[in-house]
């Protein structure tokens, strides 16, 4: 039977985009639907966004440091406005390059919800085509728990469009975003209080890095407190946020609540096929292949790693295989990721807590650093730097690498190449350091 198309995808963010082009460029005929702006979460609501205004968050720091190196500056003022301005200016010309990549790539776009009607048809924007395959790239969006008052909180989706910077913000969650946003609104002057229901943030994370990203994140004034939101309310003074343990807390009309993801699901007619749902995400095997066998799903609608070079490359994975003639599956192992709050956290591998549930006290070992870079010498400052690498003591091979400190993203990129091709310690001794410079401690440990 003829298909309209060789491949449908579902979904034009980080995975549904880079797979659509991957498969195009083979010569497939492929179809991509999208309802909301193109590039996602990644582009339009997340990783992009995100990190211009982790970037816009840094200057007051540095202008402080500057003066230990002979700079003085007049006390500058911070423009909200301007910067969530330049913030959706930059991914508007990236929604542009997005759909020229498309056009470029002869990919058709369907502006609308797509909708599964069979295992080889879908509707979309009062039209239905046929594929052969369907792609499912969907992404996700952000939980909302089912306490009172929670639609009185933002999410993420909302803090790039805030019209003024709050002049107090709660903040619930310990994880990725949650972090990182209490850092770049604290850093911007904004009075943070983070509530998180664990003793520390980022569960997952090595404990050393845990514990030395939120000392320093107290340190710079971020309030942390350990327990559970039971409500929200409206107050004369702004939101009344009221906790299990503690005293109720009032802030702006703003609270942000980052308790993760959920994968975006409905409406997407999965039950008119054999497509697997477990709590709540689309159930694939390792070609991302579902129980329909000529559906097949990617990045966070998958729940596996839910990150965009992650979902980048499943795509890339399935468009590969099944377009281009080069079978290969994607390892899921040693994924390298990076929270950027202040200080930047970046890792790769396992935790000593998992080396150790593996391999045993005695099978690992585990090497520190931690100092205070040069950098911050002259503006005698305390911040520090941590970095970790755990070893498997029979093999010598690195199981793990972790760092706290300026760059870590930077770094951990180029280590996480090392711990990808099966590195050992001794080809990390063996290595020349690059002088002076935080990176070299990681070839340097002893
Ligand atoms: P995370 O899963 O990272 O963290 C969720 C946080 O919310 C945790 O601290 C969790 O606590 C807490 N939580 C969840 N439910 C409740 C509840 N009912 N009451 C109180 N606390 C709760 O989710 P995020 O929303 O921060 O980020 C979503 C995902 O997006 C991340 O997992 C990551 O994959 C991705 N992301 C990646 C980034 C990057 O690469 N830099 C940046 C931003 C997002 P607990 O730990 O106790 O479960």
């Amino acid at each position: 039977m003829a298909y309209d198309f060789d491949l449908f995808v579902i979904g034009a963010g980080s995975g549904g985009i880079a797979t659509a082009r991957r498969a195009a460029q083979y010569g497939a005929k492929v179809a991509v639907a999208e309802f909301d702006r193109l590039g996602g979460t990644c582009v339009n609501r997340g990783c992009v966004p995100k990190k211009l205004m982790v970037y816009a968050s840094h200057f007051a720091s540095h202008v402080q440091e500057a003066a230990g190196y002979g700079w003085t500056f007049e006390p500058g003022n911070f423009d909200w406005g301007h910067m969530i301005k330049a913030v959706n200016d930059e991914v508007t010309r990236l929604n542009a390059i997005y759909q020229r990549m498309i056009d470029n790539a002869e990919v058709a776009l369907y502006k609308g919800h797509a909708r599964i009607v069979d295992f080889h048809t879908i509707g979309v924007a009062d039209q239905t085509v046929t594929a052969e395959k369907i792609l499912i790239a969907v992404g996700g969006k952000p939980s909302r728990p089912n306490i009172p008052g929670i639609d009185l909180a933002i999410t993420s989706d909302e803090i790039f469009s805030l019209a003024q910077q709050p002049k107090r913000m709660v903040i619930f969650g310990g994880g990725y975003i949650g972090c990182e946003f209490a850092c770049v609104l604290n850093a911007l002057g904004t009075d943070v209080t983070q509530i998180i229901r664990r003793d520390k943030i980022l569960r997952g994370f090595d404990e050393d890095i845990r514990t030395e990203v939120q000392d320093a994140m107290l340190r710079h004034g971020i309030r942390i407190v350990n327990d559970e939101l039971v409500s929200l309310e409206k107050h004369k003074d702004g939101l009344q946020v009221n906790l299990k343990n503690n005293n109720m807390v009032l802030t702006d009309v703003v609270g942000l609540s980052a308790l993760g993801r959920t994968p975006r699901l409905e409406n997407l007619g999965l039950e008119n096929t054999r497509v697997d749902v477990e709590k709540g995400a689309i159930v694939v095997d390792a070609h991302s292949q579902t129980a329909e066998s000529n559906i097949y799903a990617v990045g966070d609608c998958t729940d596996r790693i839910n990150l965009t070079p992650v979902a980048i490359n499943e795509g890339r994975t399935f468009a590969d295989t099944h377009y281009g003639g080069k079978r290969r599956v994607m390892g899921h192992e040693n994924v390298p990721s990076a929270v950027f709050t202040t200080p930047e956290v970046a890792t790769v591998g396992m935790t000593e807590i998992q080396a150790i549930e593996k391999y045993g006290e005695a099978g690992i070992k585990v090497y520190r650093s931690r100092f205070r870079p040069m950098y911050y010498t002259l503006p005698k400052l305390e911040e520090k730097t941590l970095m970790k690498l755990i070893v498997h003591v029979q093999t010598d091979k690195i199981l793990g690498a972790h760092m706290v400190g300026d760059s870590a993203a930077e770094i951990i990129q180029g280590i996480a190449i090392a711990v990808k091709m099966g590195a050992t310690k001794a080809n990390f001794d063996a290595t020349v350091g690059i002088h002076p410079s935080s990176a070299e401690e990681f070839v340097t440990m002893r």
